[in-house]
């Protein structure tokens, strides 16, 4: 069943429901299938497109796909671009479909945070975990559809003691055609879109895309709705205007969009709204082989290891097209011949950071994200660290030479000789990205430091209440999906109707 919104959604209306959700990534379609559930009248209001316009394409991905058009850029230590997805069913459409559980550790530092409340504790969290991983098909990427990028991954791993393996994603259909981040072209990819706003839909939600919200409507105190511009999937000419009034206001924007809709909606003093930011930073180690490996194919990013001296640092599988992977070699001009040269025996691993450095979200006058981040000198040195071991992990597999996407680093036949170079380079010779934005809006007992309770409801304005990754009340450490799905559900199976 697909989800639905209007049939005809332009002209200007009014409607009244009992829970309005802004956003339908994994927080807003987690959330939205409890309270459905439950028998309330939901409304989701999505800003992307109601159903997913893939093409292998970056600037078509970057167009309908990534919020902001794919230009968010966190100022700071250096020029960071934060992706983050955009459409019906949110993130959950272009990302790479790691799931990892909580890690027990990062769930016991909550419930301190939380004030001795236990209800995101990992027994609480367990079997919540088992029902999304059956619901969305979560398993051990398969050996047939791995390619030989994740596989020196494993193989490295294997050959150095290293925990690790092919990763659990929540893709049970996958043919491994390494597309993931594009959208999935065959539908093999369990995306929330796929598994639980259908449910939402068939317990009475409305799914409306093309909705983007500019405004949580305050009256006497509380949250008693949303005011929503409704535009054309392509030419955003907006064609409809939309105001709902509802009992619960739900915001599951993302971590940037919850926090730059509040800020736009002049509700920045809610507590620290938009502080924190984290955004689980890192780089990623190239390897070149002798033999083929072509990077882009194979199941996106399926492949991790860890190293027990480095906790927090979780390398995975860097995979990335030719296009990209030619962008992260570096050269231009005559050079650029001899990186095409290399490009089909390239394999590569991310290494990324539970992050202890933090930025922050704003809204600009024209509603974009102002982001900023710094980093803490401790993590970039956990990542270079990690990179070390990353390096070590590639050669193992079966690379012959290691190089990095850092200013000026080069080829390297020998670890030591990688690392000493390293360690010569900061964090603005790095070539940053991250896609895990978290933390903005965090939950916690404390009014000071936590825009919402552990109960997902403002601590400073009745009728609001929020469930996406923004709410973590520290990094986490893996990637974001699951446990975004899981405290969503948590919060709508437990909010008072
Ligand atoms: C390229 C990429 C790869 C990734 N790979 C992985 C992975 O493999 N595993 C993993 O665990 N995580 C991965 N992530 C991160 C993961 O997708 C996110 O952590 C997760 O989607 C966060 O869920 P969310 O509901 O908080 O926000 P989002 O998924 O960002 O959803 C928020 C939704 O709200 C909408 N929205 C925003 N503002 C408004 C507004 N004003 N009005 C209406 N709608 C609005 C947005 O369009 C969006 O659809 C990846 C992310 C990216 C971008």
């Amino acid at each position: 069943m697909t989800p639905r919104g209007f049939a005809d959604a332009t002209g200007e209306r009014t409607l009244q429901v009992d829970v309005v959700v802004v956003g339908s990534g994994p927080g807003g379609s987690a959330v939205s299938r409890a309270l459905a559930e439950r028998g309330a009248k939901v409304l989701v209001l999505e800003e992307g497109p109601p159903k997913p316009r893939f093409r292998p394409s970056m600037p078509h991905t970057q167009r309908y796909h990534m919020q902001e058009g794919g230009l968010i850029v966190a100022r700071g230590s250096g020029f960071m671009p934060i992706a983050a997805g955009r459409g019906v069913g949110g993130g959950s459409l272009i990302n790479s479909a790691i799931c990892f559980r909580t890690p027990d550790h990062v769930l016991d530092g909550w419930a301190e945070v939380l004030g001795g409340d236990a209800r995101f504790a990992p027994a609480a969290m367990a079997p919540v975990f088992d029902e999304l991983e059956a619901l969305l098909g979560i398993g051990t990427t398969p050996d047939e559809v791995l390619g030989e990028n994740n596989r020196i991954i494993i193989r490295g791993a294997r050959a150095l003691g290293l925990p690790g393996g092919a990763v659990r994603r929540n893709a049970p259909g996958c043919a491994g055609c390494g597309l993931c981040n594009h959208g999935c072209p065959i539908g093999g990819k369990a995306s929330v879109d796929r598994v639980l706003l259908p449910i939402a839909a068939a317990h009475g939600a409305i799914i409306q895309g093309d909705a983007r919200v500019t405004r949580v409507i305050v009256e006497r105190g509380r949250a008693v709705g949303v005011e929503a511009r409704i535009h054309d999937t392509d030419s955003l000419e907006v064609v409809g205007a939309l105001t709902v009034r509802a009992g619960t206001v739900v915001l599951a924007a993302g971590a940037i969009g919850t926090p730059r809709l509040l800020w736009s909606s002049g509700l920045g003093d809610l507590g620290p709204v938009g502080d924190g930011l984290h955004v689980h930073p890192g780089n990623a180690v190239l390897g070149l082989c002798d033999h083929e490996v072509v990077m882009w194919r194979g199941a996106t990013q399926g492949a991790w290891f860890e190293d027990p001296a480095l906790p927090g640092v979780l390398p995975h599988t860097l995979s990335l097209p030719p296009g990209p992977a030619l962008l992260m070699l570096g050269p231009s001009g005559a050079a650029a011949k001899a990186s095409h040269e290399l490009l089909p025996n390239l394999c590569g691993c991310v290494v990324m950071i539970s992050d202890h450095g933090t930025g922050r979200v704003r809204a600009t006058a024209d509603g974009r994200a102002d982001v900023t981040y710094t980093f803490e000198p401790n993590d970039v040195q956990r990542i270079k660290d990690g990179m070390r071991t990353t390096a070590s992990v590639l050669m193992a597999g079966g690379a012959r030479e290691v190089m990095a996407p850092v200013h000026g680093l080069g080829r390297y036949t020998d670890v030591d000789a990688f690392t000493a170079a390293l360690a010569t380079r900061d964090v603005t010779d790095f070539t940053l990205y991250a896609s895990h934005p978290m933390s903005t809006c965090r939950m916690g007992a404390d009014p000071s430091r936590a825009v919402i309770g552990p109960t997902g409801e403002a601590h400073r304005l009745p009728g609001l209440v929020i469930a996406d990754a923004s709410v973590f009340p520290t990094s986490l450490g893996v990637n974001p999906q699951l446990t975004t799905m899981a405290v969503a559900t948590m919060i709508g199976r437990a909010l008072p109707l």
